[in-house]
């Protein structure tokens, strides 16, 4: 691989870049576009982007990152607290925004740029240097699911690096065209749905949002590829079982992938009955980009995210700090990470990035098992999915995935709460499906059946929905986990 970040971008032929709606660029009209962003950039070392799912963001982040500039991407629908605090704590001097899109209030102070995506005549490009590994790339938020978004400082070398084993692990060229639905304010959806097939060479088609029809209809067509969350591969499977169109032409994707949160394993099954497609599970953070993935060509077990990717290594350790062995697909421990996807710290929090990065190891605060030929299996978070009763250490995921397979619960969150006997007690939240909510009991009696006894919700609560944020992850900490 050339050391370019975009290689693609100096090739003279017509490849498909990118596609959002009525409107695509190729290769060299993305060069012209993005260059002439570059070239009003000069001299700035961080800019913000409004990261709607526009052309423009896409424009934008790759005109900033041929400039060599820092890009800060913004969620433009952040309550205004978020975003103050966002841009106080980033400082950009500039914002690139599409034009005629109000900026928030938090972003009136930095000089407001609008990116212009009309392709003027191509001039033959020249790529300007790459510069070094370690010069930040982008500033990105963590989705707040844990504490207040923290700047992850990500640096050229661990994108190109990470998309290079991805590449590897995903069997990803340039000949893939990705269906895309997700923001492009995170790592998902900006580094890997757009970054991504940019290395690579291939294409991205954008479908604004989600639906199963207009996923079906992408995949039925050019793309190859779909990137989502489980809550996108929840609705897949329910459209899929209720309509042949859809499951046939999801059937015929090369790869579908799934991250940001845990599949659960049911929805992996039903998928896979309805359209012949096993789910293939990669797990990462902001910090570490994809640290382990399930392998185009391997095994795809559901519920595991697979081994570590290219050049990452990965320890799990005890409370102590010390290694544990693993290998009995049983024994948890904190996964602790190490290789060239690692982020350069926490913007302004010293404390913070040196609490995590330790003698080069970054501690995930994520709880997993391994089997013996190294398929990891996540618990979920240490701090709010283990829970501590009885003297047992019990992981919430596991009692989640059991209560899923019970026809009365649409989803679920199971969390610890305080409790004078157990120390904690397991509390399960349920969304019932349609129809009679089942009774509390009969639910804790499933889980008792299917698990063991200790791993028995004590409470049950049936919520109309589940507090999730903008990625559809479960926020516990508003459910009181
Ligand atoms: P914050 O750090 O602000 O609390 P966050 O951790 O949700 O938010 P991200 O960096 O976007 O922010 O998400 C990374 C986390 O998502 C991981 O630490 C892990 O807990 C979870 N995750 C990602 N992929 C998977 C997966 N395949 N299975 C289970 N959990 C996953
Ligand atoms: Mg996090």
């Amino acid at each position: 691989m050339s050391d370019h970040l975009f290689p693609a971008l100096a090739r003279p032929d017509d490849r498909a870049a990118l596609r959002f709606g009525d409107h695509s660029l190729t290769y060299p009209q993305l060069a012209s576009v993005a260059g002439r962003v570059a070239g009003e950039l000069a001299g700035a070392r961080r800019v913000a982007v409004l990261a709607t799912s526009t052309m423009e963001t896409c424009v934008a982040v790759v005109g900033a990152l041929l400039a060599g500039v820092a890009v800060v991407p913004i969620n433009s629908k952040s309550g205004e607290r978020e975003l103050a605090h966002i841009v106080g704590d980033s400082s950009p001097e500039l914002v690139l925004a599409a034009p005629g899109v109000e900026l928030p209030d938090a972003l009136a102070a930095p000089r407001r740029i609008d990116v212009d995506v009309t392709p003027g005549p191509a001039d033959p490009t020249a790529l300007p240097p790459e510069p070094p590994a370690s010069t930040p790339a982008l500033i990105v938020y963590t989705s707040g699911t844990t504490g207040p978004p923290k700047g992850v400082v990500l640096p050229r070398g661990a994108i190109a690096a990470n998309l290079d084993a991805l590449a590897h692990a995903w069997e990803w060229t340039e000949d893939d065209v990705l269906a895309h639905a997700l923001p492009l304010f995170h790592v998902h959806g900006l580094i890997l749905g757009v970054l991504g097939p940019l290395r690579r060479g291939g294409a991205v088609r954008h479908l604004g949002r989600f639906s199963s029809a207009a996923m079906a209809a992408e995949l039925a067509g050019p793309a190859t590829m779909m990137f989502g969350v489980p809550t996108m591969y929840h609705r897949l499977a329910a459209d899929a079982e209720a309509d042949a169109g859809i499951a046939e032409a999801v059937g015929r994707a090369r790869l579908l992938v799934s991250g940001s949160a845990a599949l659960p394993a049911v929805d992996h099954e039903r998928i896979a009955r309805a359209t012949g497609q096993r789910v293939l599970e990669r797990y990462g953070m902001t910090e570490t980009l994809m640290i382990a993935s399930v392998r185009a060509w391997a095994d795809r077990r559901p519920g595991t995210v697979g081994q570590p990717v290219d050049g990452v290594e990965v320890r799990l350790v005890d409370e102590a700090g010390n290694t544990i062995e693993g290998g009995d697909d049983e024994t948890v421990g904190e996964i602790v990470v190490r290789g060239p996807n690692l982020f350069l710290e926490y913007l302004n929090r010293p404390d913070a990035t040196s609490a995590a990065l330790r003698d080069g190891w970054f501690h995930t605060g994520d709880v997993a098992t391994r089997s013996e030929d190294g398929y990891l299996r996540i618990v979920g978070r240490r701090a709010t999915d283990l829970i501590k009763s009885g003297g047992f250490k019990i992981g919430a995921g596991e009692i989640e995935n059991a209560l899923l397979e019970h026809p009365g619960v649409a989803e679920v969150a199971v969390t610890g709460e305080p409790d004078p006997d157990l120390g904690e007690r397991i509390v399960a939240w349920v969304v019932p499906a349609d129809g009679t909510p089942p009774a509390a009991e009969e639910l804790a009696d499933h889980v008792s059946r299917l698990l063991t006894p200790h791993k028995r919700p004590r409470v049950v609560r049936f919520l109309d929905a589940l507090p999730r944020n903008d990625m559809g992850k479960v926020l516990k900490r508003s459910l009181g986990g």
